[in-house]
């Protein structure tokens, strides 16, 4: 029924099939409890369940509540890490914050002695530091910025849910001692009060499930939203955000995590979790139960079903790729009056990888004697990747001249596929 509601259009419904198929297996998953160490989060319906997936394409498909609202919690602090790291750098986020996974629980008290410095940016001291990170004087202003950055992710201006940022803001002690003590180790960027007032706000910020799933999708896409086209972040931040949701984004379960389901993730404890497959789709799912690490049952449920189904984890063994090389033609065969002797013609196809040029120069070199030349024909190639395309150029490169004066490796390139 689920699958049926929420699918927008005939063409849709295969994806919310398979969606409201998985979501139906989790919905007898009733263990766990509602967070209440936040008041106001008392107060979720616990059988909401809600999932979508968002391709790089910008096509979403949705199943069960996609469009409740919830609060993000710590879902948002990968994209506010990416926000962060797209302000300053790598290197100056690093001097605050570690990548190192903490296998300790969300609220821990971590950091490094030697350094000063929380392990990771997924544990709210790691998170509360990135936030004080993020540029404007006071708790309004940073704040300010990072709601536009989280928009930008989801597409659509995000509110914040006030009654949950006040019970927060009324409760989180632990959060302001996490505060004060990064800010004694030299690693706060602002006082605690201004940190973690901005943090609470950043955490009572409602979305959908198929919020989640866009702005995991723009991570997806190397940091291009795929619905609005905006680009967010570069593909470097699009990249190390991901790396460290891969290596921390479920906490003490993330090594479990990798395993079993194989995306980065990160979840969050009003029953969020944003997913995703590299360069091809983010998934968001909403249930707001938790499990004892504080990710929701149901959500965990929900993406193990759909990962070992679908085959979708990211280092999933693909077989054997389609051969980089068509027709080879020698001396002319192929008809083509440029081909002089014996030289060789080799048509490439597909994507080109790191792999492929690879495959594409073992194979073909062994062919070069003194007079021969060979031109590798890119008319037919899809995309070369910038790793290929310079081993290609190389080798044109590097490999000089016959004796007679032709190039000895000729890349032909018609499409400009090669790029500069
Ligand atoms: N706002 C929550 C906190 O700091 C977020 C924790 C979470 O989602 N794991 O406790």
């Amino acid at each position: 029924m689920a699958a049926a509601e929420s699918a927008p259009s005939p063409l849709n419904s295969a994806l919310a099939a398979v969606l409201g198929s998985v979501l139906e297996h989790a919905r007898p998953k009733t263990s766990g409890a509602v967070a209440t160490y936040i008041p106001e989060l008392a107060n979720e319906d616990p059988e909401q369940l809600g999932i979508a997936l968002a391709s790089v394409r910008g096509t979403v498909h949705q199943a069960g509540d996609s469009d409740a609202e919830f609060t993000i919690q710590s879902v948002s602090k990968p994209f506010v890490f990416a926000l962060a790291l797209e302000q300053s750098g790598l290197a100056a986020v690093t001097r605050h914050v570690g990548l190192e996974p903490s296998g300790e629980p969300f609220n821990a008290i971590s950091l490094e002695e030697a350094t000063g410095r929380p392990l990771n940016p997924m544990i709210n001291a790691g998170a509360i530091v990135t936030t004080s990170l993020i540029r404007g004087d006071g708790a309004d202003e940073k704040f300010a910025v990072i709601d536009a950055g989280l928009s930008a992710f989801a597409g659509r201006t995000l509110d914040v849910d006030e009654a949950v940022f006040a019970s927060e803001a009324d409760t989180g002690d632990r959060n302001r001692a996490l505060g004060y003590l990064a800010r004694a180790a030299g690693t706060l960027a602002s006082t605690s009060e201004v940190a973690t007032t901005a943090y609470f706000r950043q955490c009572a910020v409602t979305v959908t499930a198929r919020d989640l799933a866009i702005m995991a999708a723009t991570l997806a896409g190397g940091g291009v939203n795929p619905v609005t086209r905006e680009r967010v972040v570069s593909e470097d931040v699009a990249r190390w955000t991901t790396a460290v949701m891969t290596s921390s984004g479920m906490y003490d379960a993330s090594g479990e995590w990798l395993v079993r389901v194989g995306l980065p993730a990160k979840s969050g404890v009003g029953g969020g979790i944003a997913a995703l497959q590299p360069e091809e789709f983010g998934i968001g799912t909403f249930s707001p139960r938790l499990d004892g690490r504080g990710n929701s049952v149901r959500g965990v449920a929900m993406l193990e079903e759909l990962s070992e189904r679908h085959g979708l984890h990211m280092l999933e063994h693909r077989d054997a790729p389609l051969s980089p090389i068509g027709e080879i033609s020698v001396g002319g065969a192929g008809a083509d009056s440029e081909v002089a002797g014996d030289d060789v013609v080799a048509m490439l196809r597909g994507d080109l990888t790191f792999g492929n040029a690879e495959e594409v120069l073992t194979r073909l070199l062994p062919l070069l004697e003194s007079e021969r030349s060979i031109t590798l024909d890119f008319g037919s190639v899809t995309r070369v990747g910038e790793p290929a395309a310079r081993i290609f150029r190389w080798a044109a490169e590097a490999l000089g001249e016959t004796a007679d004066g032709r190039a000895r490796v000729e890349l032909r390139d018609p499409d400009g596929v090669l790029g500069a």
